[in-house]
């Protein structure tokens, strides 16, 4: 399996990781475009949103998502981000979300 996330997952690459269960995996961002820029991914390859049709893996990613924005602090105002495809600005292809905060965050993003 050639996919970059799906090796962090498995310990081939490292990461730092910041929530861990079952089903889900959260590690700091390699390029961190706020003071807060967390990765929340399933840890089954899953390529985008587009192909995710478990409801229970969705609710696993969500409820990640909230304890991590917790655990950093930032649950009165963030942003969760999913690219999709390369018009949607992906680059990895497993599906993630972007966790983003720690700073005002401008609309439409800049
Ligand atoms: P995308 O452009 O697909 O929405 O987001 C991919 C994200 O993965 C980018 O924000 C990029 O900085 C991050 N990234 C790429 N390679 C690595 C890596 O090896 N480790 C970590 N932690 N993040 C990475
Ligand atoms: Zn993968």
């Amino acid at each position: 399996m050639s996919c970059l996330f799906c090796k962090i997952v498995n310990g081939e690459i490292p990461s730092t990781k910041v929530y861990e269960d079952e089903h889900v995996l959260a590690f700091e961002d390699i390029a961190p475009d706020a003071p807060v820029h967390t990765l929340v991914i399933p840890k089954q390859h899953v390529t985008s949103l587009m192909d995710l049709n478990d409801p229970a893996l969705m609710q696993h990613l969500i409820k990640a998502c909230q304890q991590v924005a917790k655990d950093k602090g930032v649950d009165d105002g963030f942003r969760l981000v999913t690219n999709i495809g390369e018009d949607g600005g992906q680059s990895v292809f497993h599906l993630h979300f972007h966790l983003i905060g720690g700073r005002p965050l401008s609309w439409p993003p800049g």
